[in-house]
């Protein structure tokens, strides 16, 4: 879906806006070249024309010695920003990470991390950009200002967005939308839960849901006088309208906006989109003359803007307007852009899901983390408004016991989570999560001994794993072994016993089943590994797995160690005969399918 990323991509503009607005940094000059005056100038220039914000840097970059740490934060952070226009990324994230150790107010230490989100971001180093991210997120409870939680809250759904996961992004959306307060439907928290919210809604493809709250978005952001997302809202109507084939509504609602964009901020993401769009519709309607003038306008602002998603969109729309035009060689030109700058994007998905892949257990943890903990606020602030009441006194006692339960409470589970947490260390592998090799092998040995019926074992090893490391890395490695455990687990019966006993090599003890019945279920298995890679979000890796089984039984091999042997054998059988395959022992010989 490239509209997606493209809207995607403007979330994230949106964002320094966002952080401007919230920030107190623009109050507006009035004793020119005091330090503090620079500075707002500096943040004036960042939100509006970006390039004007060097000069006064430049002025700031003298004084250095005389500022105060309050201005020296403000200064770094827009010498941050600034690196960030000018699309000097690693310069910017190298900045930020010499001086974030310093940064200890939580709102300013948000900020300095959406620098760094961004930064890592663009530098294509996802996995940094979404640490940095868990970090912000750990921020929320603690911030004081509504604004700087939205700024936090609108980060973290602009990465996700990066990411694909819209269901998450619209949790966000509604995070911001409930700091908008009681009664109260014309604040800033209103205005920019419910731009996102109609963002998302397009994004997902839902648009008959984005259209139901449009107007009420716009309505909204014009009670909170707010120009911009106003704007933003008019123009994904436009952008819809067009996309739906209305083209002459899209045109009349679309064309009187670009005047607004350039009074309010020229280099917006959201006139490329608009652009482009208007473009599309012109071509639809026959006028290959204004069709070229915006669609170049917006393949340019692409080039520069660098966002990749963008230049694949613009350079295909030029394409279509030449192919129209029937200039053949000029729409050779754009469509050879436009291929390669789609297997760039393509590749950069890949990395970014792949990152994402591996982060985003952890990054969901913490925001349940976060939810809990504002609930637990929440619930505080009930019992202050609770302890002013009639029932003081009762309430204090009642209160009183709780904290005694609850401190009792947690030393307790933490006593025994400790205890837990050591014993299963032992029996589980860190990595997968599954049984340990000792483990394993104790309780599969205990099985053989507990049941004198049909007991099945089935080994497994990823194929060409090398090669998987050796392309993509150790991580991506490590997450596929975990992605393997996560796919087989689901495969198995409540009674299977899965372990790992070494490196990409993994063993099931199957109580009560017969080599026909362990047969299947291997099959099975292979068949649900071989489909990991096939997953949507565009990972194409190849995920294969070769299966041994053996089964002990009457004529069969006898105990744990003769089978495990067993289904060794019929395994390397599997590898030599061209892997991804299943083969059982038997006992005249091991035969695969
Ligand atoms: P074959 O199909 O013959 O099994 O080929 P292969 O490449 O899978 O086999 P080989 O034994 O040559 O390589 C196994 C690789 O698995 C080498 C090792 O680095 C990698 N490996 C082992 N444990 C881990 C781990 O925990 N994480 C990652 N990422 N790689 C691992
Ligand atoms: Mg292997
Ligand atoms: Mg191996």
């Amino acid at each position: 879906m490239p509209i997606a990323t493209d809207l995607g991509f403007c979330i994230r503009a949106v964002l320094l806006v966002v952080w401007t607005m919230a920030s107190p940094l623009l109050a507006f000059a009035t004793e020119p070249d005091t330090v503090d005056a620079l500075l707002s100038e500096t943040s004036k220039h960042l939100y509006s024309a970006p390039e004007k914000a060097l000069a006064p840097l430049e002025k700031l970059s003298a004084l250095q010695p005389a500022f105060t740490p309050s201005q020296k934060e403000r200064y770094h952070l827009s010498l941050a920003n600034s690196l960030g226009f000018r699309g000097q990324h690693a310069q910017r994230v190298a900045l930020v990470q010499s001086f974030i150790g310093e940064v200890t107010t939580p709102g300013r230490r948000a900020s300095f991390l959406y620098e760094l989100i961004d930064g890592y971001t663009s530098l294509g180093q996802y996995e940094q950009a979404l640490q940095a991210l868990n970090e912000s997120i750990a921020l929320l409870p603690v911030l004081v200002k509504t604004g700087d939680k939205i700024a936090v809250l609108q980060a973290a759904l602009a990465a996700t967005i990066a990411f694909e996961d819209y269901e998450v992004a619209l949790d966000f959306a509604e995070r911001i939308y409930a700091l908008r307060g009681p009664d109260k439907p014309g604040t800033y928290a209103a205005c920019v839960g419910l731009t996102d919210k109609v963002e998302l809604h397009f994004m997902r493809g839902a648009s008959a849901q984005a259209r139901a709250l449009l107007q009420d978005a716009i309505d909204v952001c014009k009670t909170n006088n707010n120009p911009f997302f106003v704007l933003i809202n008019q123009s994904n109507a436009a952008v819809d309208q067009i996309n739906a084939g209305d083209y002459a509504a899209g045109l009349a609602s679309g064309l009187p906006l670009f005047a607004e964009h350039a009074a309010i901020n020229q280099g917006s993401d959201y006139v490329t989109q608009l652009e482009e769009a208007v473009a599309r519709a012109y071509l639809q309607m026959g006028n290959t003359e204004r069709a070229e003038h915006y669609g170049l306008q917006a393949y340019q602002r692409a080039q520069v803007s660098k966002i990749l998603a963008m230049q694949v969109k613009t350079s295909k729309t030029m394409a279509a307007i030449h192919r129209a035009k029937g200039a053949p060689d000029r729409a050779l030109f754009y469509y050879d852009a436009h291929l390669a700058l789609r297997k760039q994007l393509l590749d950069d998905r890949l990395q970014r899901n792949l990152a994402y892949q591996r982060v985003r257990f952890d990054t969901q943890d913490r925001a349940n983390q976060q939810a809990l903990l504002e609930q637990i606020n929440k619930s505080l602030g009930i019992e202050k408004a609770l302890q002013q009441g009639r029932y003081q006194n009762l309430v204090l006692l009642m209160t009183l016991g709780l904290v005694v339960l609850a401190i009792v409470g947690a030393w307790l589970l933490r006593t025994l989570q400790l205890k837990n947490r050591l014993r299963k260390s032992a029996q589980v592998d860190g990595l997968t999560q599954v049984c340990s090799r000792a483990h394993f092998i104790a309780c599969a040995q205990q099985v053989f001994r507990d049941t004198d019926q049909d007991t099945s074992l089935m080994l497994f090893d990823m194929d060409f794993f090398k090669t998987i490391n050796d392309t993509y890395g150790h991580a991506t490695g490590d997450w596929v072994l975990q992605a393997v455990c996560h796919t087989v687990q689901q495969q198995l019966p409540k009674t299977a016993l899965l372990g790992r006993l070494g490196g990409e090599e993994f063993a099931i003890c199957l109580p009560q089943f017969s080599a026909q019945e362990a047969r299947a279920l291997a099959e099975q298995c292979r068949a649900a590994i071989a489909n990991i890679g096939a997953h949507p979000s565009g990972l194409n890796l190849e995920i294969r797995a070769s299966f041994g089984i053996a089964t002990r039984s009457v004529q069969g091999p006898a105990s744990f160690e003769e089978t495990l042997a067993a289904a060794d054998k019929a395994l390397y059988v599997s590898k030599n005969e061209g892997r991804n395959r299943v083969t059982a022992y038997q006992h005249s010989g091991a035969h695969s399918t």
